[in-house]
């Protein structure tokens, strides 16, 4: 869902008038601002359809109770915690809500430097680096890597945030098949014998970019063996860990620790608070060499405001949950849950016979609607039975693979889930989306 006006074409002419048109429809299909905490439940607020009027928003509004399917909520941090809210509470009375400065010049607080820390120590890196934003992290922190002369080698499925730090890192890029290593050979044995475009140089650097959870898709990265290409070609790699980190492996501590690859070979690992952790930002972990080169030379290090304490606060205490150290096994109880839900979840939709995309473990799991004029008609069903589902659909995937995209939470009880599955097996029924009844054996 969402507001999709930034996407609205502008152009002037007789269309015009029906795209403008087809544009406030569309809005009034999909716009469902969202008022409270992401919890397993939440309250949605619905505008009155004819209202374009954003302002008199709360004079038409009706609320509703939902199950939420759609926050990244994976291990339910992002509600009140028993843990992390009363020191985020406490780091607001502390700190304050802002530092009102960079990290080199007043905005360093001793909690940016435990969270640096406390990442490096958690992924498995010899240190780590904060930044304000997620998407930031990576638009960012590509350029600050690569630059002319060096070559990308790019997922077709990467986010959009890794798209735009290639672009604007003036290095070459090249895309390999999705989550395809040998296509990724193909691509880097090619592109070595070629060198540099006209001169024939080496590259400078070659940086093979994948992400841990591929967000659209849910499906698990094939670590391992893109790894092993890398090192036989022996170029960089880097990891965006925004969907995997604290979401699955044993103790929480992503694809790697899940597909068994070590964290020494992985060169940059990338990842967000936003998701699992029930904050903001991002991190880069990496070796120290490259720590210190990025804080000595990456402009959105060195010009913009540090994270906000509250926000480094609750990253640290969330991990503190997830490692054990405040002294219960909360944290091992969420990583189990989370399997379970996402696990038990998958399987019953697959059972139904909609077409479901991604790996076991993984808590993303897009039903797929393919037509864009069932989504508005899948959500809006759903939402009148008091379940919350996000479709997606083009820019974010192409136009005739549009999906409903649930994200499971270790804070959805067994009873939230089978309220989910009844009411999507209902909607997929009424939608017409289940592409592949599942045929029962005659008794
Ligand atoms: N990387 C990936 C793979 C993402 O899915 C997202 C956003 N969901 C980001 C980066 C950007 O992170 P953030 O929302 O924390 O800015």
């Amino acid at each position: 869902g969402g507001n999709i006006k930034g996407y609205a074409p502008i152009c002037v002419g007789p269309e015009d008038f029906y795209i403008r048109r087809f544009f406030r429809r569309f809005e009034d299909c999909f716009s469902r601002p969202i008022a409270s905490k992401p919890d397993a439940w939440l309250d949605v607020v619905e505008h009155c359809s004819n209202d374009s009027n954003k302002t008199r928003l709360n004079r038409t509004a009706r609320t509703s109770k939902c199950l939420n399917l759609g926050s990244y909520n994976y291990l339910g941090f992002a509600a009140a915690d028993e843990f992390c809210t009363p020191q985020v509470i406490q780091s607001l009375k502390r700190y304050s809500a802002s530092t009102c400065s960079a990290r080199v010049d007043g905005g360093n607080t001793k909690l940016h430097v435990e969270l640096e820390e406390m990442v490096a120590r958690f992924v498995g890196k010899p240190a780590a680096i904060l930044f304000g934003m997620g998407y930031a992290t990576n638009s960012a922190i590509i350029p600050a890597l690569i630059g002319k002369g060096g070559l990308i080698i790019s997922d077709a499925f990467n986010h959009n945030s890794i798209v735009n730090g290639a672009r604007g890192s003036g290095a070459s890029i090249q895309v390999f098949q999705h989550n395809n290593p040998k296509h990724l050979e193909d691509v880097l044995r090619e592109q070595i014998a070629a060198g540099q475009p006209r001169i024939n140089r080496p590259w400078k650097k070659i940086i093979v970019i994948v992400e841990g959870i591929y967000s659209m898709e849910g499906e698990l990265c094939k670590l391992p063996e893109i790894i092993a290409v890398c090192k036989k070609y022996k170029v960089y790699t880097y990891v965006d860990e925004a969907h995997s980190i604290g979401a699955v492996g044993k103790t929480g501590r992503g694809v790697c620790e899940l597909l068994g690859v070590d964290p020494a070979d992985v060169d940059i690992m990338m990842g967000t608070f936003t998701k699992s952790f029930g904050s903001y930002g991002g991190y880069i972990a990496a070796s120290q060499e490259i720590v210190r080169h990025l804080k000595h030379t990456c402009p959105a290090h060195i010009y913009a405001t540090s994270m906000s304490p509250p926000g480094v606060q609750q990253a640290i205490s969330a991990i503190k949950v997830i490692l054990g150290e405040d002294g219960s096994n909360r944290g091992a109880k969420k990583l189990a849950r989370i399997r379970e839900n996402s696990n038990f979840f998958r399987s019953e939709l697959q059972k139904m016979g909609f077409e479901v995309l991604g790996d076991n473990d993984s808590p993303v799991m897009p039903i797929m609607l393919y037509n864009p004029a069932k989504m508005p008609a899948f959500s809006r069903e759903c939402l009148r039975q008091s379940v919350a589902v996000v479709t997606v659909s083009f820019p974010a995937t192409p136009l005739l693979l549009s999906r409903a995209r649930i994200c499971i939470s270790a804070s959805h009880s067994r009873q939230d889930l089978i309220k989910g599955l009844e009411v999507i097996s209902k909607v997929g029924d009424l939608v017409g989306i289940k592409y592949f009844p599942v045929e029962h054996e005659k008794t």
